[in-house]
Order: structure tokens, then sequence, then C-alpha cells
């Protein structure tokens, strides 16, 4: 299966999109924040970020959901920076405090071609709104230098519906976050209180470019969504709530309901986030996706008192 961007390269739409992205750095609205401000210029909005790609490493990882790991490992490209603030973001030092290196696109183009000839089974941009720009630029150069492999885009879920638009056929993968279902805790946390409309427009457009995972034989990802969400002590991302939308979306969506919370960063601000969550709360998150009928649980195999 070829990924989806060969045709986008073929047909002069990748340039197009290119340029539209561009278009939208000077008075940057590249992602929900709608910082308008003139990143082209030297300005920075709430991401930090100017227009050239940093990264904080690239690597083949083998700790990402199983259909991307495969057995010669994910891709992953870490962005630095984030649209998004989360006080208990567990690379904080990338994502807030800014470690990494700055470098061009072709380099960017040359990093993926690496992973590929590492064997990797897709590019996994680890925090890409913010750098969708960047990408597009890369892969104009990646796309003549041979690279083949699908890309992945591994986002916190706050994506703007235009934007993906721009992008469809760029990522034949979706993987973002669907952090929380309620507004005061993704203002509070995140410092995004229009987080939960946001993310499942966004998925919602995900979805539809790409539709419920497909693997091949060996269940490698070949396209389509996979959405993760951190269960959270004390139901504060109202994980009920999030999982009755993905199973409204398909009950065949994969969804990795994940319980590594543990407080980090500025967690201990927040009286709720001050400790890890209890095998009652990751129980309770896996019963109700359970009977929501949603069929493609990851994590679901760790433990084994589910009804
Ligand atoms: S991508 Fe960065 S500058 Fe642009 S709107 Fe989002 S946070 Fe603001």
């Amino acid at each position: 299966m070829q990924p989806s961007y060969l045709e986008l390269y073929n047909s002069g739409r990748l340039e197009k999109c290119a340029e539209a992205l561009y278009e939208r750095l000077a008075d940057c609205t590249l992602c929900p924040h709608q910082c308008r401000t003139d990143r082209i210029n030297g300005r920075q909005g709430k991401c930090r970020s100017g227009v050239a790609p940093v990264i904080s490493s690239f690597s083949a990882h083998f700790g990402e959901e199983a259909p991307l790991v495969g057995r010669h490992g994910s891709g992953t490209i870490f962005f630095t920076n984030c649209n998004l603030a989360c006080i208990f973001c567990q690379n904080y030092d990338i994502s807030h405090l800014g470690r990494g290196e700055e470098i061009s696109f072709e380099e960017l183009a040359e990093a993926m071609i690496q992973l590929q000839k590492r064997g990797c089974h897709n590019i996994n941009f680890v925090t890409p709104t913010h750098m969708n720009y960047a990408i597009v630029k890369a892969l104009l150069v990646a796309v003549p230098g041979g690279l083949r492999l699908p890309l992945v885009y591994n986002s916190g879920g706050y994506d703007a519906v235009d934007i993906l638009s721009i992008l469809e056929g760029v990522y034949d993968i979706y993987m973002p976050d669907f952090k929380y279902m309620n507004s005061e805790t993704a203002r509070d946390l995140s410092g995004a209180p229009d987080y939960p409309e946001r993310a499942m427009a966004a998925i919602t457009e995900m979805h539809r470019q790409v539709g419920d995972l497909a693997t091949d034989r060996n269940g490698v990802a070949l396209r389509g969504l996979l959405v993760r969400h951190l269960v959270l002590p004390s139901n504060i991302a109202a994980t009920d709530r999030v999982i009755n939308f993905i199973a409204n979306l398909s009950r065949d969506t994969y969804i990795n309901i994940m319980d590594q919370y543990r407080p980090e960063y500025r967690a201990n601000e927040c009286f709720n986030l001050k400790r890890g969550i209890t095998l009652q709360e990751y129980d309770d998150a896996v019963n109700h996706a359970l009977r929501c009928g949603l069929t493609r649980i990851d994590g679901i195999r760790r433990q084994t008192n589910w009804k």
C-alpha cells in the first residue's frame, strides 16, 4: 500500500499544501489558539516556535502502540515545544523548557530517510501541530529522496479542522490524544478551555479522512485512526464522556486507555493530580469502554479483572 502523500506529491498538491500552511504562519492560525502572530518574522505565539523545525530526537521507538511498533519500531521524531501547556506533562523538558535543536527542512527530510533505512514501519511525528509547515516542506524533499513510509500524526488533539483539511492526504495515520471532556479541567490543566469541542471536531475530521485503523497481515498499521486517553485521578478528565464520544464515532476505533499517569512537572499545583490512579479507576475506565461496545481497546491485555 502506497502512502497517500505520493499522490499529493505527484499531482503538485503537496507544494500547494505547503504554500497554504506558509500563509497561515504570517498570522498564525495553525492551531485553535489562533495567536495571529507573525512567526515568519520572528514573533512567537503560545507554542513559542518559529518556522524552522526544532527537534529533541529521532529514533526507532519500541514503546508506542503495537500496530505502530511492529518488529522494527516506529520512527519517532520528537518536536520541541507544544501548543498545549499541560501542567502534568511527562516530557516537560522538551515541550515546555524547549530542549532541542533547530534543524533545516533538508535535515528533517534526512531524518525521515534514516528512519526508513533502519527498517521502521512509519514516521511518527510527536507533537506536530505547530510544525505542520516544516513537516510538509521536509516531505517535499524526502519523497524524491525515496521516502515511502506512512506518516503518523501524533498530536495532543488540539488541532484545527481547517488545517487538517489542508493536510488531507499527508498523513495516513492519525493518533491524537483525547485528554478531557471537561472545559474547566482543560483550562486549568492545559490552558485551552475549548479543548473538548476542538478535540471532538478534530478527531471527527481525522476519522473522516482515514477511517478505522487498517493493518497488514502482521498487524502493522497502514492507515487509520488511533486515539489515546490518559486516565487521570478522580475522573477529572471525564473519561466516561471521552469514551462515549469515541464509541459514537465508531465502535471499531482503536483506543489506548493509558494507566501510566504520575505526577510530573507542575502537577502538585492541582490537588487531584498529586497521586497516580488506582486500579479501580483504571478498571472503571476499561469497563465503561467495554459496555460502550468498543472492540479495539489497547492495554486490555495487561490486567484481567474487566467484566
Ligand atoms: S501554532 Fe503556535 S503560534 Fe500558531 S496558533 Fe497555535 S500556539 Fe499559536
